[in-house]
């Protein structure tokens, strides 16, 4: 008997699992499920149809992004709901148990509850940090059926090391061991979900709600072998994922976005400690932990920062079951968090960043791009898949003295040009946006000779495009990149970032000529965004 069906319900052993047929081919005549055969008049292509039950793509997508074999993995509405969908298939209504290591998340008690278990508990160790001992102490003692490990822990931030986590495994084969990785992104621990295939009595949990921001579409998985899966579709609802669910996260997670999500999680990390360090000097904070994006605190005070929290607005979750003055604050916006320190008392050290993200998205180019202005070493990753434009990029960034994240999928088979030009497109929107209504702005840029060559490149951040370019090429292309794409691009920045930008360029070699010109034309730009020129709009006009 296989240990899913040991551990299982025994009333369901004869239940099919629902039948994962995969899409219909194109051009059948759908006449199998009583769906409307009309276009929706509410927008929303497709959704007169019914989704599949178990989206083939978007479960190779998960399983590709969590390393490990689609026939593991099991999609969910959210993780709350392979939450529930573990208690429903292994948790005998009356008799069976399962174990959490509080403090913890509530839903593991709250979905056992329902279905009808019972729940015993273990405590953490000292400084809420993970007991092993204790814990399989306690689960020898209890014989759950299962038993929750979150790592990193919600509300504590405290990890379980994977190694923990796998002889925990071990020393328990007829309980089975969920680690709940919601945090995973956020931690400097390896994921379990790559192995949990392979170890019978191991379940891993992930979601796209907390590192990549889908928690309103409610998309998570549990990772375990085949054969727990199987059980675990047993109570599966026949179509859990509505499909605008589906289709947001396949294009969330399109390869151009992932550097996005990338240097957005980092970012969360580096703001949770910078938050955690200033936070660490206030006096009414008896202790001060961080993991995954929040902070877990203990205040002096809990009713009366309550009160100061409620009169600025801004919530946060107190947790009195962890201690009697826990809260947990999510790690948020530059200016979110300034809110959360202004009610310690703290200024901001300097105003937010001014950031601008964007995606473009066309049948020739798929293009997501963040920009950052402000933030001192912000980093540049820059992937057209056009070798030099990337370089030429590169220099527009660092002499424009901005981070910039920028990747394309585009037709560069066929040839560079589409790229290059929406790329550019791309990227003076961005400028424009994270611009906002040019406050404070030097508005001007000049920038003058380099080496033989001498580009000169003027710029207005006016608010109205114009562009104006002088200088030839000899040869057609520099490294893959086509010259006369040079004023192309400069008249796509001028266009989408409504800016007029005059660029001369004159020398012998082609190659210098071009990287002049990015790189002048980068000097000229870091001149235009600088702040420091007063608080105004820099127009007689009032506005740009
Ligand atoms: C937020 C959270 C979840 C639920 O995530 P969804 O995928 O949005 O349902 C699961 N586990 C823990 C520990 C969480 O904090």
């Amino acid at each position: 008997m296989s240990l899913a069906a040991r551990l299982g319900r025994p009333d369901l052993a004869d239940l099919p699992a629902p039948d994962l047929a995969g899409a219909p081919v194109p051009g059948t005549i759908r006449l199998d499920a009583n769906e409307n055969p009309f276009e929706p008049l509410g927008g929303g292509t497709g959704i007169n149809r019914y989704p599949e039950p178990q989206p083939a793509t978007l479960r190779a997508r998960l399983a590709a992004l969590y390393g490990c074999d689609p026939t593991s993995l099991w999609v969910t509405r959210g993780s709350d709901d392979a939450i529930d969908l573990l208690c429903r298939a292994f948790l005998r209504p009356g008799e069976d148990k399962i174990l959490v290591v509080e403090p913890t998340f509530s839903a593991y008690a709250q979905f056992a509850r329902i279905q009808g278990a019972s729940v015993e508990t273990v405590r953490m160790g000292e400084n809420f940090l993970f007991d092993e001992a204790a814990t399989l102490a306690a689960a020898r003692e209890a014989a759950p059926k299962l038993l929750f490990l979150c790592t990193p822990n919600n509300p504590t931030g405290t990890p379980v090391a994977p190694d923990v986590v796998k002889r925990i495994a071990a020393a328990l084969p007829e309980t089975l061991v969920v680690a709940d990785e919601a945090y995973g992104e956020f931690a400097d621990q390896e994921s379990l979900a790559p192995e949990a295939g392979e170890i019978p009595n191991l379940v891993v949990l992930r979601t796209l709600s907390k590192a990549y921001g889908l928690a309103g579409a409610r998309i998570g998985c549990a990772i375990a072998s085949p054969d727990i899966v199987t059980w675990i579709a047993k109570v599966s609802p026949p179509y859990p994922l509505p499909l605008p669910s589906i289709e947001a996260a396949l294009s969330t997670l399109a390869p151009e976005r992932m550097p996005l999500h990338a240097g957005r999680i980092a970012r969360l990390i580096a703001d949770r400690a910078r938050l955690s360090e200033r936070l660490a000097a206030v006096d009414e904070i008896r202790s001060l932990r961080q993991g995954g994006n929040f902070l877990f605190l203990d205040v002096a005070d809990p009713a009366t920062l309550a009160r100061r929290l409620a009169a600025a607005g801004v919530k946060v979750r107190f947790r009195p079951s962890a201690a009697p003055g826990a809260v947990r604050i999510t790690v948020g916006t530059e200016a979110e968090n300034d809110a959360v320190l202004a009610v310690f008392g703290i200024a901001p050290e300097r105003p937010a960043p001014r950031r601008a993200a964007l995606t473009r998205d066309t049948k020739e180019t798929r293009i997501a791009l963040e920009i950052d202005l402000d933030t001192p070493g912000a980093p540049r990753r820059i992937d057209t898949g056009i070798g030099f434009y990337d370089h030429m990029l590169d220099q527009v960034a660092a002499h424009g003295g901005f981070g910039l994240t920028l990747s394309c999928e585009g037709d560069t088979d066929i040839d560079a040009h589409h790229t290059i030009e929406d790329v550019a497109l791309a990227l003076g929107s961005a400028l424009d946006k994270a611009l906002g209504d040019r406050r404070g702005i030097g508005r001007f840029g000049f920038a003058l000779p380099m080496d033989e060559t001498s580009a000169d490149v003027r710029i207005d951040l006016s608010g109205r495009p114009y562009s104006r370019f002088e200088g030839d090429f000899a040869a057609p292309s520099v490294g893959g990149f086509p010259t006369e794409m040079t004023a192309h691009v400069f008249r796509s920045l001028a266009d989408s970032m409504r800016a007029a930008i005059h660029v001369r360029v004159e020398g012998e070699n082609d190659h210098h000529k071009v990287e002049a010109c990015f790189k002048a034309f980068g000097r000229a730009l870091r001149q235009g965004l600088a702040t420091g020129a007063g608080a105004g709009i820099p127009s007689t006009k009032g506005s740009l």
